[in-house]
């Protein structure tokens, strides 16, 4: 199937997503944890579950003084500017995402330094400088904005944010119901309309949405899962960490489906996980 007949194929949004897996169950018991809506046409589970909605609240309003200071995050940026290989375009979004929205309070003095957080249920909002160094190569790679990314792994919602300012739309996928959850609260107030949050096994990527001009794993795996390239659209690019030890490694699939690969760099991303809690 073509890119354009496969797109030609997608629902109109808001979608409806199937998430209603008991606590603690196994891909393997629950099917339909990442459902095809060409298999049966519409799902049937609540429709606020599935989708990011915008919903009437206050955006944050800089105050000009501590961790919601513009001038914190202006600094961070300049750390990551100097760092070097960052695209502009990124390095603007790193600017207007405000980071210390996505932790609890007693983190946020730390939001903007170059450090993984805790966020609870033993995963880490990723460093700021592989946020941007992920994003910019995803850009640099494909040589333009890219009409689709999806994340795979939500976590608290930060790195959905600042994808969502330097692509079309974007679809993020999390495994862990509570977090997910809290990365609805944290974008709430941001605002997004771009940015579709899922809930699910992100092993078999999103086939809503697909095909993607990027996919880009928070996750580390041993072995590229097949539905991540087969959810790129020829020409698109994969960014994930894989292997042990940990490598960043590219995959653009060619228009003949085969894939090119490299390594961009040394990784530590917490491990990919199958099933839904
Ligand atoms: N994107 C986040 C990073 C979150 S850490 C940020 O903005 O900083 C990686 C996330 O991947 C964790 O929340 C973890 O629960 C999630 N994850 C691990 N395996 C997954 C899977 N199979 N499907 C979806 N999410 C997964």
């Amino acid at each position: 199937m073509s890119a354009d007949s496969t797109r030609a194929a997608r629902p109109r949004y808001p979608a409806t997503w199937d998430d209603a897996a008991p606590s603690g169950s196994s891909s393997a018991a629950r099917p339909r944890s990442n459902p095809s809506l060409a298999e049966g046409g519409k799902p049937t589970l609540p429709r606020s579950q599935g989708v990011y909605r915008q919903t009437k609240v206050q955006p944050v309003v800089p105050t000009g003084q501590g961790m919601d200071s513009q001038a914190v995050r202006d600094r961070m940026v300049e750390r990551l500017r100097a760092i070097g290989g960052m695209e502009p375009i990124v390095l603007h979004a790193m600017l207007t995402v405000p980071r210390h929205v996505f932790l609890e309070p007693g983190l946020a003095a730390q939001a903007y330094l170059d450090n993984a957080l805790p966020i609870g249920h033993g995963q880490t909002i990723s460093k700021p400088s592989v946020v941007a160094r992920c994003a910019s190569v995803l850009l640099q790679s494909l040589g333009a904005k890219p009409e689709r990314v999806l994340e795979i792994g939500t976590g608290c919602g930060y790195q959905a944010a600042v994808l969502s300012h330097v692509a079309g739309e974007v679809y993020s996928i999390e495994r862990i119901r509570a977090l997910h959850e809290l990365a609805r609260r944290n974008l709430r107030a941001l605002r997004l309309p771009n940015l579709r949050l899922l809930l699910g096994d992100g092993t078999d990527g999103a086939v809503t949405g697909a095909p993607f001009d990027a996919v880009l794993s928070a996750a580390a795996c041993t072995e590229v899962p097949a539905s991540w390239l087969a959810q790129l659209r020829p020409g698109g690019v994969l960014l994930a960490p894989v292997g042990q030890p940990q490598r960043l490694m590219a995959y653009r699939k060619t228009a003949t489906a085969k894939v090119d690969s490299w390594c961009v760099e040394d990784a530590h991303f917490v491990p990919l996980k199958s099933g839904v809690l």
